[in-house]
């Protein structure tokens, strides 16, 4: 059976992971990803999660104490300051990141992820990504603003050096009402980054 979106995003981000390592949640919203990640990575590992709204931080922070989490660090920011919080001795030993991208369902319509943010982020952490990590972004997009950013999201991903980089496009044709895909960035072993 073909995957869904999301769990094949979960999918091809948790292959990436092993116990014990750090990965980042770019947009940590209703926290769902922030708890995947947590127990991908364990009590080892560390997770960095991101969100730019104090109520998606507080809700993420909720389930992670439901949860017993106790390896994430919640940084209310934006992912464009990612190099502010990662610690240099990570650079090229993440394993994975993961954007969800759009606006937080039941939340303020106007607060998206903007194109620029969103590029910025991703520049900066695949410096910080190992070989054969994975940077997974679900793209919404069928919102005001959405189709900016998907467009300028894919321009820019198709300009990466297939030498150093494998761009994934996963997503269903068939269906109605702009649904969410995935565009997925794996860091080759011979990746001079
Ligand atoms: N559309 C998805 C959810 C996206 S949530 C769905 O339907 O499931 C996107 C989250 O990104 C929101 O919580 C929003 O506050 C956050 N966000 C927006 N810009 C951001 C930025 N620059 N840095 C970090 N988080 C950001």
């Amino acid at each position: 059976m073909i995957k869904r979106v999301i769990s094949y995003g979960h999918e091809l981000i948790c292959h990436a992971i092993q116990q014990g390592e750090s990965v980042v949640d770019a947009t940590c919203g209703n926290g769902n990803d922030t708890i995947m990640l947590s127990q991908a990575t364990g009590p080892n590992g560390h997770v960095y999660a991101f969100d730019i709204q104090l109520q998606a931080i507080e809700q993420t922070k909720t389930r992670l104490e439901e949860s017993n989490s106790s390896n994430v660090t919640l940084i209310h920011d934006g992912h464009e300051n990612v190099d502010n919080y990662l610690p240099k001795e990570l650079t090229g030993k993440l394993a994975g990141a993961i954007f969800n991208l759009g606006y937080l369902p039941g939340s303020d319509k106007q607060i998206i992820t903007t194109p620029t943010h969103t590029i910025a982020a991703i520049d900066k952490l695949i410096d910080y990504l190992k070989p054969e990590g994975i940077i997974v972004c679900v793209v919404y997009y069928g919102h005001a603003g959405g189709n900016d950013e998907k467009n300028t999201l894919l321009d820019h991903l198709s300009s990466f050096d297939q030498k150093y980089f494998q761009v994934l496009q996963y997503g269903f044709v068939n269906q109605k009402n702009n649904p969410p895909f995935i565009l997925a960035i794996e860091k080759k072993q011979t990746s001079q980054k």
